[in-house]
C-alpha cells in the first residue's frame, strides 16, 4: 500500500487540464458541412444554399401598373390642371391576370388594376384618386409624368442575373425570392440528424412515476429540444441502462440514422460510468477533463463511419453547458455556418461573485434589458450542477473566463444569451 512519503517521492506533476478552446478547437477541425441535398422550398428554411440560383426569366416578367387609376400617354395629359381637366375616352379594364397583351391609341385610356400589364401604346398611369373616377370618359387634373406608376420589367431581376448565391440563408425573403423565379426544390446543406441518447439505469421514462432511487430522463428532451433551436433535426431515442452491451446496440442501431449521436450520463469517474468504460474501449473515444466548470469530464470521438459522438455528463447543468459550448458550434459547421459561435453581450452584474482559477466557468443568469438600452444579469440557482428548477429561470449563461477569479458587483460581464431561435 502506497504510504504517504512514497506518494510524495512518486508524485507526477499535475498535467494541467485542457481547454474549453482545445478541445473546441480538436472537435471543428475533425467535422465538415454535410453534402448538399434538394429539399422543397418549407423545408429549406433556415438552410443555407449549396447552389448559385439564377432566374430564367426578368422580375416583374412584365410592365405593369404599380397603382389601381388609368394608363395614358403621359403627352395626352401635359396641359392637365385642376380648372381644365384633359378629358380621355376610356375603352377598355385590364384587370391583374389579363393574359392578352392590350393596345390603345393616342388620345385614349385604359382602366387599370394593380399588378396588371401595361398596354401597348400607354407609358404611363394616373392613379385613380387623382381623376373623377369615369367609366366612359375620365377627367384627368394633372400633368402625368412618363413612366409613372409603371414597374418595368427586369426592374427587379433582369433575366439570367443572379437571384441567390451559395451560402445564401433562406429565411422568408430568399424563399419569396425562390418562389417568385420558380423554384419549389432548392439544393442546400441539410439539417445534421442529432440522435440523443440518455445513460443512467435510474433512468424512467416521464410517463412512469419514479420510485425511490429513480429519475425521470429529462437531459434527452432538453438535448433534443437545444439540439433543434441549434438547426439540427433532432431525435431522442431515450434511456439506456448502465450496461455495456446494451449501449453498444443502442449506438450501434442509430449509426446510420445519424449525423451526430449526443449521449448524456456515464462519463465520470465512478464504477458504473459505462459509457466511459465502454467508448474508451474502442479507441476511437477519447475521455478528457477539461478546464471547465460545470463539464469538466467530456468525451468525444468517432463511431462507425466517422460519426461525431458526444459523451456529455449526466448532471443537467453540465449537460446543457456542455452542449453549449461543444455540439452546438459543430451542428452550426454541419450545417455549413460561418458564424459557430452564440452572440454574446456585456451586463453588469447586480452582485459579487468569484471563480476559480484556470477554469472557465458557466453561471445561469438572469439577464434583463435596462432603461439605459444596456444589459443588467443576476445570478440564478447556486453551484449544483443537479438544479433543473432554477436551470428552468434562467435565460443565460454568465461566462467567466479562465483568467477572472472574482468581479465585483456593478463591473461588466460577458454573457451568453440563450434564446430559442423562434422567439
Ligand atoms: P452521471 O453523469 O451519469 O454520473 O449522472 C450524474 C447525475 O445526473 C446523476 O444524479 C444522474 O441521476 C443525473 N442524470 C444523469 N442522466 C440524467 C438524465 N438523462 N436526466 C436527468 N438526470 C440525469
Ligand atoms: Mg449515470
Amino acid at each position: 500500500m502506497a504510504t504517504a512519503a512514497s506518494d510524495s517521492r512518486a508524485a507526477p506533476l499535475p498535467t494541467p487540464l485542457r481547454t474549453v478552446d482545445e478541445q473546441l478547437q480538436m472537435i471543428l477541425d475533425g467535422i465538415g458541412s454535410l453534402e448538399p441535398i434538394e429539399l422543397t422550398l418549407l423545408d429549406s428554411q433556415g438552410l443555407l444554399l449549396a447552389e448559385d440560383v439564377r432566374s430564367d426569366f426578368p422580375l416583374p416578367s412584365f410592365d405593369n401598373s404599380s397603382m389601381d387609376g388609368y394608363a395614358v400617354r403621359a403627352i395626352d395629359t401635359r396641359s392637365a390642371s385642376e380648372d381644365k381637366p384633359v378629358r380621355l375616352q376610356v375603352v377598355g379594364d385590364i384587370a391583374a391576370g389579363a393574359t392578352t397583351r392590350s393596345g390603345m391609341g393616342p388620345g385614349l385610356s385604359m382602366r387599370i388594376m394593380t399588378g396588371a400589364p401595361i398596354p401597348a401604346g400607354a407609358d404611363a398611369v394616373i392613379p385613380l384618386e387623382d381623376t373623377d373616377r369615369g367609366l366612359a370618359r375620365v377627367a384627368i387634373t394633372r400633368p402625368v409624368h412618363t413612366g409613372e406608376c409603371l414597374r418595368r420589367a427586369g426592374e427587379d431581376l433582369p433575366a439570367g442575373s443572379p437571384a441567390l448565391g451559395a451560402g445564401a440563408a433562406l429565411g422568408p425573403q430568399q424563399l419569396a425570392l425562390l418562389a417568385a423565379i420558380g423554384r419549389d426544390r432548392v439544393v442546400v446543406r441539410p439539417r445534421p440528424r442529432v440522435i440523443v441518447l440518455s445513460t443512467g439505469s435510474e433512468l424512467v421514462e416521464i410517463g412512469q412515476r419514479p420510485g425511490f432511487g429513480e429519475v425521470i430522463d429529462s437531459n434527452s428532451y432538453m438535448i433534443a429540444a437545444a439540439a433543434k433551436d441549434a438547426g439540427a433535426d433532432a431525435r431522442r431515442v431515450g434511456i439506456v441502462a448502465d450496461d455495456h452491451a446494451t449501449l453498444l446496440d443502442a449506438l450501434e442501431s442509430q449509426l446510420l440514422r445519424a449525423d451526430i449521436l449526443v449521449t448524456s450520463g456515464g462519463v465520470s469517474m465512478g464504477a458504473y460510468d459505462v459509457v466511459k468504460e465502454a467508448l474508451s474501449d474502442l479507441g476511437t473515444v477519447e475521455f478528457t477533463k477539461i478546464a471547465m466548470q460545470p463539464g469538466k469530464p467530456q468525451g468525444f470521438g468517432y463511431l462507425g463511419n466517422k460519426v461525431p459522438i458526444f459523451c456529455l455528463p449526466g448532471n443537467p447543468v453540465s449537460s446543457l453547458v456542455s452542449f453549449e459550448t461543444f455540439v452546438r458550434p459543430a451542428i452550426r459547421k454541419l450545417l455549413g455556418k460561418r458564424n459557430l459561435h452564440r452572440a454574446t453581450v456585456q451586463a453588469t452584474l447586480t452582485e459579487d461573485i468569484e471563480s476559480p482559477r484556470s477554469v472557465r466557468q458557466f453561471r445561469r443568469g438572469v439577464l434583463k434589458r435596462t432603461d439605459d438600452g444596456g444589459y443588467s444579469v443576476s445570478l440564478v440557482g447556486g453551484p449544483g450542477s443537479h438544479l433543473i428548477a432554477s436551470l428552468a429561470l434562467s435565460n443565460c449563461l454568465v461566462v467567466l473566463d479562465e483568467q477572472t477569479t472574482a468581479v465585483s458587483s456593478g463591473s461588466a460581464v460577458t454573457v451568453m444569451p440563450l434564446l430559442l431561435a423562434n422567439r
